[in-house]
């Protein structure tokens, strides 16, 4: 398959993957729906086939890690609610996808990555898609990232023991966090929202992510 034929392809896969996976649930966000149509995921997903990698599951990415199927990218993305002037954080860069879909919907996006070697491949590919609003970080996310701190939306990409307190410190006026949080097998995907001194939870339902691991997370495995 020729190169055009593929984005031709890929293009085609990605309005499918909205119109069965998104739309039939509960992603309404015209704005996240268009990011989705637009945010090319197999070139994150490498050696996942082109309609594999718009399937209706995770991928793996390496390192042991994987994205999230495109409709948890989605339900997490849209409780954010960006309207495009926002200075958002991510905690778990992994493949890019969640930050590039980010990118699309907010002013800056802020990302942390504990491993050095996801960090480095993905900030190359944010670099040749010309994603420059992405800035990418090697560290432990459960600090979140102070320097550019308060932030108008934070999302956590794995699942943690409990809501990192830094991260909340970190959390702008009426700012939104996104973290699944749980146990190491299975999470409650959590909404917090800042309103003055009080922070505002809801749960949005079941998931399962790998494990944020950090000081205010898991303990390093050995
Ligand atoms: N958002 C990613 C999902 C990657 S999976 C994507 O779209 O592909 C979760 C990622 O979180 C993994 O890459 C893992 O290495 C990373 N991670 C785990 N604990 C972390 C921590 N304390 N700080 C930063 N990243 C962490």
């Amino acid at each position: 398959m020729g190169l055009e034929e593929a984005n031709v392809l890929a293009e085609r896969l990605r309005k499918e993957m909205v119109a069965r996976q998104l739309e039939p649930r509960r992603i309404r966000d015209e704005r996240v729906l268009a990011a989705f149509r637009e945010v090319p995921r197999h070139l994150f997903a490498p050696g996942a086939g082109l309609s594999e990698a718009y399937a209706d599951h995770p991928l793996p990415i390496g390192e042991g890690q994987t994205i999230s199927q495109p409709y948890m990218v989605a339900l997490m993305t849209q409780c954010l609610g960006l309207t495009g002037e926002e200075k958002v954080l991510e905690i778990g860069t992994g493949s890019g996808y969640q930050a590039a879909i980010l990118s699309r919907l907010a002013a800056e996006v802020y990302t942390v990555e504990r491993v050095a070697s996801l960090a480095e491949r993905t900030g190359e590919l944010f670099r040749r898609l010309g994603y420059e609003n992405i800035s990418v970080r090697v560290g432990d996310g459960t600090l979140g990232w102070p320097e550019f701190a308060p932030f108008d939306a934070i999302i956590v990409t794995a699942g943690s023991p409990g809501v990192p307190p830094p991260l909340v410190e970190q959390l702008a006026e009426g700012g939104k966090l996104v973290i699944p949080a749980g146990s190491g097998y299975s999470q409650r995907l959590l909404v917090l929202e800042r309103r003055g001194e009080k922070i505002i939870q809801r749960d949005e339902g079941g998931c399962v992510f790998v494990p944020l691991i950090g000081e205010y997370g898991w303990k390093q495995k050995r």
